[in-house]
C-alpha cells in the first residue's frame, strides 16, 4: 500500500504533519507495511520551477493507492493550471464526499443554541468530473458561454455510489437537482432515481434552492444528498457551516481504485507560518482514509481523540483556543495512543 504524502503551500505543510503522525503510529505498531511516498505541488513549486505539477508527479501519484493531501496556493496567473483539477481528472476521481457531523461537544464550545448536533448527520456525495465544470467554454467580449454536461454514465456511476453508501447509512438519498429549469438535469434525476431504486434505497428529491434553505433550517430530514458538480460544490461549503469552523471539515475524492484525502479548507496565507492552524480538518480526513482502507477501529480511536480535544479545550485560536497547531496535534496523538 502506497500514499502519497502533499503537504502543499501555506498551513498545508502545518497540518498535514499532524496527521502524518497519527498514521506513523499505526503503521509502525500495527505493521500496516504502508509505504509515504512525499510529492510536491502547488505554488511554492510553481514559483521556483515554473510548473506546478509536472507529468512526473501525476505518475508518481498513479502509482499510488491514497494521497494525503494539504492545501495548495491558486493564483490567478493565466500560466497557472489548477492543480487539483488535474490530479481530479487524470486519477479520475470521479466522487467528492463530504460528511457533516459535528465533534460532539463542538456546539456548546462554540455557544451554538439554535441547533442541535444530533440533528446534523449527512453527507454530501457530489459529481466531480462532469457539469458546469466541464471545461467546455466559449470566451468572447460581448458573450461567454460555458457548456453543462450531464451524462448517463457519470448519473449512474455517482448514483450507485451514493446509493451503496446510503444502504449502510439510513438507506434514504436525496437527489438535489434544479430540473424545473435546467432541462439537462432531468437525465440526472431520472437516472439518480432508477439506480437508488433498484438497489432497494428509498429516494426522494429537492431543488437545489430549497434544499440550501433547508439544510441549515431542517438539517435532520438529510441523510445522503447527491448533487451534481457546481451544486455539490456550494452546498457542501454551505455545509461546512454545520459543524462549526472550516478548520474542522474534511472530505475525500473517491475513484474506482484510489482516493484523495484533504481538509476543506486553502491555504489560509493570512496565518500561514503562525502555527495556529486548525489540525482537525487534516486529522479527520486521514480518518475518512482509514475508513476508506477497511480501517474502522481506528477512525473510531482517531474520532474519539479529536472529541477528546474539544471536550478538553486542548484548541486552537479559530475555536477561541489559544493552543498551536503542534499542541492540538500532539495532545490527539497522545489520546489514540491511550485509547488504542
Ligand atoms: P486559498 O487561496 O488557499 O483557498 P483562502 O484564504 O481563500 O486560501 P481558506 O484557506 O479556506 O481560504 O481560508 C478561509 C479563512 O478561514 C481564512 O481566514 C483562514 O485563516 C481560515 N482558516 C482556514 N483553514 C483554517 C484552519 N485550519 N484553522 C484556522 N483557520 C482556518
Ligand atoms: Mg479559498
Amino acid at each position: 500500500m502506497r500514499t502519497a504524502i502533499i503537504e502543499g503551500d501555506g498551513i498545508g505543510k502545518e497540518v498535514i504533519p499532524e496527521a502524518v503522525a497519527i498514521l506513523d503510529y499505526f503503521n509502525e505498531t500495527y505493521d500496516w507495511g504502508i509505504e509515504k511516498v512525499p510529492v510536491e505541488v502547488g505554488f511554492g513549486k510553481w514559483e521556483r520551477t515554473g510548473s506546478a505539477i509536472t507529468d512526473d508527479d501525476i505518475s508518481l501519484l498513479k502509482s499510488c493507492d491514497a494521497i494525503l493531501f494539504g492545501a495548495i496556493t491558486t493564483v490567478s496567473d493565466p500560466s497557472y493550471k489548477s492543480v487539483l483539477l488535474r490530479i481530479r481528472k487524470e486519477l479520475d476521481l470521479y466522487a467528492n464526499i463530504r460528511p457533516l457531523l459535528p465533534i460532539p461537544g463542538i456546539y456548546k464550545l462554540l455557544k451554538i443554541k439554535d441547533r442541535k448536533e444530533s440533528d446534523v448527520d449527512i453527507v454530501i456525495v457530489r459529481e466531480n468530473t462532469e457539469g458546469l465544470y466541464s471545461g467546455i467554454e466559449e470566451l468572447g467580449d460581448e458573450k461567454s458561454t460555458t457548456t453543462r454536461v450531464i451524462t448517463k454514465i457519470a448519473s449512474e456511476r455517482i448514483a450507485s455510489f451514493a446509493s451503496n453508501l446510503a444502504a449502510e447509512r439510513k438507506n434514504y438519498l436525496t437527489v438535489v437537482h434544479k430540473s424545473n429549469v435546467l432541462k439537462s438535469d432531468k437525465l440526472f434525476l431520472e437516472t439518480c432515481k432508477e439506480t437508488a431504486e433498484s438497489k432497494g434505497v428509498n429516494v426522494s428529491n429537492k431543488l437545489v434552492d430549497i434544499f440550501a434553505y433547508d439544510l441549515i433550517m431542517n438539517p435532520e430530514k438529510y441523510d445522503v444528498v447527491v448533487t451534481t458538480n457546481l451544486f455539490g460544490d456550494i452546498l457542501s461549503d454551505l455545509g461546512a457551516a454545520l459543524l462549526g469552523s472550516i478548520g474542522l471539515a474534511p472530505s475525500a475524492n473517491i475513484g474506482d481504485s484510489q482516493a484523495f484525502f484533504e481538509p476543506v479548507h486553502g491555504s489560509a496565507p493570512d496565518i500561514a507560518g503562525k502555527g495556529i492552524a486548525n489540525p482537525i480538518a487534516a486529522i479527520l480526513s486521514l480518518k475518512m482514509m482509514f475508513e476508506w482502507m477497511g480501517k474502522t477501529r481506528e477512525a473510531c480511536l482517531v474520532n474519539r481523540a479529536v472529541a477528546a480535544a474539544v471536550h478538553d479545550k486542548i484548541i486552537t485560536p479559530d475555536l477561541g483556543g489559544k493552543y498551536s497547531t503542534k499542541e492540538v496535534g500532539d495532545f490527539i496523538l497522545s489520546k489514540v495512543r491511550q485509547l488504542d
